[in-house]
């Protein structure tokens, strides 16, 4: 069933594309356990393929038995890190082209060591993509004739005060067109742009989502045609969701999703937590032990994404932490996320060597001090620096303040640094991240090595 999803999705032009959406409504109300059992058949091919065609695969597989995928079996199976990734790119291809897999690109994402991960994406994946970018539309009512706004990472053609515009935003024939711009925009730039490109929907990722909010507060720019602010990439700031709907009157609906693997979750119409895209991925949220999280519980996010068969990706580590969630109410069975937490690079670490993530008031700084742009740097177990861009140079006071309300927030006696800087670029992949460690950690390497 989800493998016939896959082929109507790449096959069957628009009306396969709308077809696959419409299978896509019973899915998500089959029961778990049917939803499970179509992704271990899945699975299951993927894992027989890989033994057969995939250098790194070969050995590492060999002893999975041939039978029937149960769930136990498969939590037997081997997790692929990122470095492992990185290291094996060319052992993860496939030798032998199946029908319907075709490589239709290259996608690169860059890892906290500034090396770039890339994967080649399968044209059956690539439709999956499509058909879940469908349902996040109609989940959130969205009426495609309008006209949609992007600001990304874009290689080129999309600076100000132009960026660029295409025919579509979503792959229907129906969908009105897409403004895009480069996210590396000073923001005040941006605001005007979307001024007067009037979207009815803005995406971008999540930090930028606020920055624009706050410069639209702070500038008075109201923005009367839009109706959604659209985040990914990223992890939610706290306080965007209430400052985009006083603001600009708009929801915000998020999205979780990485290059390497398209989308993984959607959220909820009906709230704030996220649906596991579960036929397209296999998404298990993973305690220190290996072992399944239960809801409430934060663990490691491996992915073995069903349908790509050109590079297959099984169990896959991509180094994000989330919330395993509660069963939900709107009648969607799809498994629950609670919430997204970012990647180990952004986790603090007490000297006690717990790790936790950190709050660190980064959501009012900007109001209470003339802060252009700020960032939290861990050093050391005992130190942090925080950079900061001033609008104007900090009085004594507003230093002493800063730094006190800083380390009042997270909790935790740190020694702080204020250290001034030009500016806090954002990374050549568009992410921009407010608190960064560069701790080394043998203990959570080890344990999710
Ligand atoms: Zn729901």
């Amino acid at each position: 069933m989800l493998e016939s999803f896959a082929t109507l999705a790449a096959h069957r032009g628009q009306a396969g594309l709308e077809a696959a959406v419409e299978l896509l409504e019973e899915t998500q109300r089959w029961p778990e356990s049917e939803l499970l059992q179509q992704q271990l058949l899945l699975a299951g091919r993927l894992i027989a393929h890989a033994r057969k065609s995939v250098p790194w695969y070969r050995e590492r597989l060999a002893h999975t038995a041939s039978a029937p995928l149960t769930l136990d079996r498969f939590h037997e199976l081997p997790i692929l890190s990122r470095a492992d990734l990185l290291d094996h790119r060319q052992e993860l291809k496939s030798s032998e082209t199946l029908p319907g897999h075709r490589t239709v690109r290259e996608a690169n994402s860059s890892g906290s060591t500034g090396r770039q991960v890339t994967v080649e994406i399968d044209s059956a994946s690539a439709a999956v993509t499509r058909v879940i970018a469908l349902r996040d539309h109609a989940w959130h009512g969205r009426e495609l004739t309008c006209k949609a706004a992007g600001i990304r990472a874009i290689v080129s053609g999309a600076s100000a005060p132009l960026g660029r515009h295409v025919p579509r935003w979503a792959p229907s024939p129906r969908s009105g067109p897409l403004a895009l711009l480069d996210v590396h925009t000073p923001v005040r730039a941006q605001l005007e742009w979307i001024e007067r490109e009037a979207p009815a929907y803005l995406a971008t990722y999540a930090s930028n989502a606020a920055a624009l909010v706050e410069a639209g507060e702070r500038h008075g720019v109201s923005l009367p045609s839009l109706r959604e602010l659209g985040t990914f990439g990223e992890v939610l700031p706290d306080g965007l969701r209430d400052a985009a709907m006083r603001v600009w009157n708009v929801p915000v609906v998020d999205s979780y999703s990485c290059v390497e693997l398209g989308y993984l979750a959607l959220q909820c119409p009906k709230g704030t937590t996220y649906h596991v895209q579960s036929e397209s991925v296999l998404l298990e949220l993973l305690r220190d032990d290996a072992t399944p999280c239960a809801p409430g519980e934060v663990g490691r996010v491996v992915v073995t994404a069903l349908h790509a068969f050109v590079m297959p990706l099984i169990r896959y580590e991509t180094g994000d932490y989330a919330m395993a969630g509660e069963p939900c109410r709107c009648g969607r069975r799809l498994p629950v996320i609670e919430r997204i937490l970012g990647r180990a690079r952004n986790m603090m670490v007490l000297p006690s060597g717990d790790v936790l993530w950190p709050r660190y008031a980064s959501n009012i700084l900007g109001k209470l001090f003339p802060l252009r742009q700020f960032r939290l740097v861990q050093t050391s177990l005992r130190e942090l620096v925080l950079e900061i861009v001033p609008a104007r140079p900090l009085s004594v006071d507003e230093e002493r303040g800063l730094k006190s309300l800083v380390v009042e927030t997270l909790g935790h006696p740190f020694e702080l640094e204020l250290r001034t800087v030009d500016d806090i670029p954002r990374s050549p992949s568009g992410k921009f991240e407010d608190f960064v460690c560069r701790v080394p950690r043998t203990s959570l390497t080890a344990r999710s090595g």
